[in-house]
């Protein structure tokens, strides 16, 4: 029996959604769907504005373009993120600042900080790794002190919360992620919250080209015109209905995974009190949405075998990230802010497991055992 990494669960209902969306004769962005997602995130992120893209990445794009991050800016942020964290700021003559993660959570570590702060920093952008809050009281604090932007990446973080408050809502701007691998899926998509009211207007323009053709929608202006930079942001209504699909489904989706989540949990307890592994750490003030489980290895050596023993079992178990601030990227672009010690050690030793939607309980003890027989 082969055990995937991932597996996209459709709910069922999307193909009827995308031929509704056929039906209405609204093909391009905008349309009823979008209507109806951008509502749903707005009440339950309880945010001003929510705009679907095409990506977690272009939202991010339009959160740098937003946040006024130019040539020669900085951006502090972590090494141990996806690349499109780090690339929406390149793409603006900006440089990644990379700073050292937390030992717990593998999130920024927020005492980093403020050592990585310079005449030149615009803007801080956490990344709630596995759908984990950071410590947004803190990062939050030293943003609004050094008069810094916050960009949450909170590509992971849907219907997850810190302090009782959903992940995506404490930056002025964050970026949600509707890619096939994650929690709510829409193939390839994502969405941009705005959380700071100046930013609506422009973020409205931007996603459409630069026009104001979303104003001239609403019938705030008689004509649309190139007011601005922008691009094409926006996703089509196909993308956008079967997305409904999947946020209808989205509390019973972040549910299954979370149950899948604490099975693996407890059933590798007695492997971390022999030290022979250590189990992802969850603080207190944060509730997760389950999105990924993860598993620290004693040494870099024994993760590559065990990705290779897994293998071979015909388990698809996976590691990542290779760290920023080492990558040829990176290197060119960024710079670290001290030594990554904690990034360097982690992203060696760590090994993703499967997790989705609908896994079933004999893939998922398949899975169990072949970590016990390691
Ligand atoms: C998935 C992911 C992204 C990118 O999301 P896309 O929707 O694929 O562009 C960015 N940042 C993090 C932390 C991610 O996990």
């Amino acid at each position: 029996m082969h055990v995937p990494f991932n597996r996209p669960y459709v709910t069922g209902v999307e193909l009827d959604y995308v031929r509704e969306a056929i039906a209405n004769h609204h093909l391009s962005g905008d349309g009823p769907f979008t209507k109806r997602c951008h509502e749903w995130i707005r009440q339950r992120l309880g945010c001003g504005t929510a705009l679907l893209t095409h990506s977690c990445t272009a939202a991010l794009e339009m959160a740098a373009i937003l946040a006024d991050v130019g040539p020669g800016d900085e951006v502090i942020m972590p090494s141990y993120t996806f690349v499109s964290t780090a690339n929406a700021f390149v793409l603006r003559g900006a440089v990644p600042v990379f700073v050292d993660i937390r030992n717990d959570t593998l999130n920024l570590d927020e005492n980093l900080i403020e050592a990585a702060i310079t005449s030149r920093t615009k803007a801080i952008a956490p990344v709630h790794y596995a759908g984990v809050g950071c410590d947004m009281d803190r990062i939050m604090e030293i943003a609004n002190h050094r008069k810094l932007v916050v960009i949450e990446d909170a590509a992971q973080g849907l219907l997850s919360s810190y302090q009782g408050r959903p992940l995506g809502t404490f930056g002025q701007l964050s970026a949600i992620s509707f890619h096939e691998t994650k929690n709510v899926i829409a193939g390839e998509g994502g969405a941009l919250v705005v959380n700071d009211e100046a930013f609506a207007h422009r973020a409205e323009v931007i996603r459409e080209k630069g026009t104001n053709r979303t104003q001239f929608r609403r019938g705030e202006v008689d004509k649309y015109t190139w007011v601005d930079i922008g691009s094409s942001y926006l996703p089509s209504e196909i993308v956008a209905a079967f997305l409904w699909a999947q946020l209808e489904q989205a509390d019973a989706l972040t549910d299954w995974r979370r149950e899948i989540w604490t099975r693996y949990h407890e059933a590798f307890a007695d492997l971390e009190k022999k030290d022979r592994v250590r189990r992802p750490v969850v603080p207190s003030e944060t509730l997760h949405n389950g999105h990924l489980y993860y598993l620290l290895m004693p040494n870099a050596a024994q993760r590559t075998q065990a990705l290779q023993a897994l293998a071979e079992r015909d388990i698809n178990a996976v590691f990542h990230y290779v760290p920023l601030h080492s990558s040829p990227a990176g290197r060119k672009y960024g710079r670290a802010a001290g030594d990554l010690v904690m990034t360097d050690d982690l992203a060696s030793r760590l090994l993703r497991l499967p997790l989705y939607p609908g896994m079933t309980t004999e893939e998922q003890h398949r899975v169990i055992e072949a970590v016990h027989s390691l």
